[in-house]
This record gives structure tokens, C-alpha cells and sequence, in this order.
């Protein structure tokens, strides 16, 4: 299964292994310099390049294009071509063809809406519409009074995923992105099933990037900041049902696609957007994802 990288354009050269497989040998073989934040760690983005999708990877404030032979298995070929990041327009770092969402996941937010923990996930699901990249538009839609903003971790799947145990879970994993789960706040309560609030074209920004390697993911911080200033921090080790057990009880329902997104709750802190504002979603190891808030035009 192991490939060795080489960073001659034109040969296929993928050394990603994701779900954890050879990652140790991967590592051994890459030449690719070892970044500070972890061995054989890589993150993915998608760029617009002539008005088609391209994918990357980035090294630093750069981005080398890539294209894929066998994405599951890790495979790519890298281009050799490097983009300044600053210079591309970022699409949402991969494509799903479903979101999943958590609701009252962290035990702050449910402390501070004076709720029970739930005995159970509550899921609910967002459409692939809504889902939008880095810098884009989060637009308000004209029957809602109140659009909140909830900053989330973002959870990749990696290959097809059905019936899976808690155990077997994280190699199912692709990575972690930084997630919003926008939400019509006023339209939830007449909503039971949450579609309507939730599902509105561009109330899921995602990005910039797929990072494939946590060291602890429940280490990791969630913030949303609202025009630069926090009102947002939770941590992953305040969830209620981990991404783990998240993966095993979501997919002895319905089988996860390669892409497909779990948004795995929010922290306490939620707060309405207003036009003109701007919502940053900061997950440390991972990344920032800003979106800027207008009316429908
Ligand atoms: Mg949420």
C-alpha cells in the first residue's frame, strides 16, 4: 500500500495513506518537509482554476496543485505548479452529498440553555446547497428575523462507512475542517426536524482545508469570532458524544460517503449575524474560515 512521494512533476506520487494505514512507513519514504505540526501531516484544499474545481495541497502560503488517481486510496499526482494561497479562490474543501449536524452537543451550550444532556445524538441534516467555501457570502434570507452563527469542528469522511464500531471509527476519518452551522433561529422552533432553519442555500461555510492529521482531536479548540472579536470557545473534550461514537451511531443508519461532513455541535456563545459582519470560525492545528454576511441580493 505504501507510496513513495517524489517531487518530480508528472509522476504519481501520493503518500498520503489515510485511516491510518502504513502512515509510519509513509512517513519514512516522504521527502517531503516535516512541518512542525506533525509528520506526513497534509491538508487538502479545493481552488477554482478557469472556472473548474482544482485540488491542492498547502505548503505554508502556498498551494501546489495536485490531481488525483485514486483519492480514496490516497493516490495523487503533484503538478510541481505552486499558486500564492492569497491568489486563489478557495471552493469548500470537498463536496458532500450530505451534512450531517449534531445538536446540543457541548456540554456548555446545553448548561446554558438550561437543557438536559440527550441520551442519544440528535442528528439533523443540512444539504450539499448550503454548503459554501472560504470568503464567500453567508446570505441572509429574507423570512428570517435572526441568523445565528455556531462555530463547529467539521468532520471529513474518508471511505465509505456503514456499521462501523466506535473502535474502528477514526480510520474512516479524512480529516477535520473548520464548519458554521448556520442557523435560522426564529424559524427553528415551527421547524421540528430543522431542515428549514438549517438548510438555507449557503448556511454551511466550510474550510479552508482538510487537515488529515490531528494528533488529539479532543484537544482541539473551537472559537467563533463575530468582526474579530471571540464569542465563541469550547473544546472538543466537552462533547457530549464523541466523533467517535458520533461516526458509529450516524452510520448504522445510513452510510457515509467519501466527503460527506459531520458538524459535530457547538459551544456555548451563539449569536445573531447582521449584514456587513464578518464570522470566523478558529480551530487551533486546523485553521481559519471567514465568511461576510450580506442580504439576499
Ligand atoms: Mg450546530
Amino acid at each position: 500500500m505504501a507510496c513513495l512521494e517524489t517531487r518530480r512533476k508528472g509522476r504519481w506520487s501520493g503518500f498520503y495513506l489515510p485511516w491510518g494505514r502504513n502512515r509510519a512507513a509513509a512517513n519514512e519514504n516522504s521527502s517531503i518537509p516535516r512541518k512542525e505540526r506533525g509528520e506526513g501531516d497534509l491538508r487538502f484544499l479545493r481552488f477554482q482554476e478557469k472556472g473548474l474545481p482544482s485540488w491542492g495541497i498547502v505548503e505554508e502560503d502556498l498551494v501546489e496543485r495536485i490531481s488525483w488517481k485514486d483519492r480514496e486510496g490516497g493516490l495523487f499526482k503533484r503538478a510541481g505548479e505552486y499558486y500564492p494561497i492569497a491568489d486563489l479562490k478557495l471552493l469548500p474543501p470537498c463536496n458532500p452529498s450530505k451534512i450531517i449536524g449534531i445538536g446540543l452537543n457541548y456540554r456548555s451550550h446545553a448548561e446554558e440553555l438550561h437543557l438536559p444532556l440527550p441520551e442519544a445524538p440528535i442528528l439533523f441534516m443540512k444539504p450539499s446547497t448550503a454548503v459554501i467555501g472560504p470568503r464567500e457570502a453567508i446570505v441572509l434570507p429574507p423570512q428570517s428575523r435572526r441568523v445565528d452563527y455556531e462555530a463547529e469542528l467539521g468532520v471529513v469522511i474518508g471511505t465509505a462507512t456503514h456499521r462501523v464500531a466506535v473502535e474502528e471509527a477514526r480510520k474512516h476519518i479524512w480529516g477535520y475542517t473548520c464548519a458554521n452551522d448556520v442557523t435560522a433561529r426564529d424559524l427553528q422552533p415551527k421547524d421540528g426536524q430543522w431542515t428549514l432553519s438549517k438548510g438555507f442555500d449557503s448556511f454551511a461555510p466550510l474550510g479552508p482545508w482538510i487537515e488529515t492529521e490531528v494528533q488529539d482531536p479532543a484537544a482541539l479548540q473551537v472559537q467563533g469570532l463575530l468582526n474579530g472579536q471571540v464569542v465563541q470557545q469550547g473544546s472538543i473534550d466537552d462533547l457530549v458524544f464523541s466523533i467517535e461514537e458520533l461516526i458509529a451511531y450516524i452510520s448504522a443508519c445510513m452510510t457515509l460517503l467519501p466527503g460527506d461532513v459531520i458538524f459535530t455541535g457547538t459551544p456555548a456563545g451563539i449569536g445573531p449575524l447582521r449584514e456587513g459582519d464578518q464570522f470566523t470560525v478558529r480551530i487551533g492545528e486546523i485553521g481559519e474560515l471567514t465568511n461576510r454576511v450580506a442580504l439576499l441580493p
